[in-house]
């Protein structure tokens, strides 16, 4: 349902517990987010309300680690395979505990990915279909997380907007989209990702709008943009006008 991703200079799950507020309007029935401190992945998932997210989050995480975490992902879910669980909420991780994911849209075809999957020994938590696809990733990472991205969407059917973080690579975000919308707001040291304009409109008014099957390598000051066979594309930076 609604994505934020940010990498930049500000305490990272507040910019995303933030971002996720502005895309409540769009309705969802739970939220979670990971951050990277210290070379791992921490999440914090909750059914139900982002003030409930909030709550969680900052119990879990008093407010002087905060600081530590420039980058991140977040979530709200709209559930369509799996109830609105906990466990069902994203982040999904991969099997390495390394890399975590967020996706909105359908994989179509996560049954027999997952088989497959589980005969070769990965542990599935969720009932998701987006589950199957941290697990691909994982399967495909050899120390480049934009490779095995691309190497894990080549697999998959359906549709996706996602944004992917991996805690050896704290410095990046892997994004995008095949039918669910992804813009990349650009700001001054600071790049927000996310599933709607509304949720970057606080931080810059600079946007990068993802076409169907653009994956873009992110980081706090540059937004790299390739197709699926890792050829760079060219897209526009556009000007968000005052009524976005
Ligand atoms: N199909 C995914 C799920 O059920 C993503 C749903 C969404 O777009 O929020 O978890």
């Amino acid at each position: 349902c609604g994505i934020v991703g940010y990498i930049g200079k500000a305490p990272a799950p507040r910019v995303l517990i933030n971002g996720l507020k502005r895309l409540e309007y769009r309705g969802y029935d739970s939220a979670g987010l990971a951050v990277i401190e210290d070379g791992k992945i921490i999440v914090s998932k909750a059914p139900g309300k982002v003030a409930s997210l909030n709550e969680k989050a900052r119990s879990e995480w008093p407010a002087e680690r905060f600081a530590n975490c420039l980058s991140g992902i977040a979530h709200t879910r709209w559930a369509t395979h799996g109830p609105p669980t906990e466990v069902n909420a994203h982040p999904h991780l991969d099997e390495s505990g390394e890399i975590a994911l967020v996706h909105n849209g359908i994989i179509e075809n996560y049954r027999p990915l997952r088989a497959r999957l589980e005969g070769t020994g990965h542990h599935f938590y969720s009932e998701t279909d987006t589950e199957v696809l941290s697990h691909l990733i994982g399967e495909r990472y050899k120390g480049d997380l934009f490779q095995a991205v691309c190497d894990a969407l080549h697999q998959v059917e359906g549709t996706f907007g996602i944004a992917v973080v991996c805690a050896r690579e704290p410095g990046k975000i892997i994004t995008a989209r095949r039918g669910s919308p992804i813009v990349i707001g650009v700001g001054d040291g600071e790049t927000i990702v996310a599933s709607d304009a509304s949720a970057i409109i606080s931080h810059t008014r600079q946007v990068i709008y993802l076409e169907d099957n653009d994956i873009a390598i992110v980081t706090a000051d540059n937004v790299e943009i390739r197709d699926l066979d890792r050829i760079p594309v060219t897209r526009e930076v556009a000007e968000l006008g005052f009524d976005a």
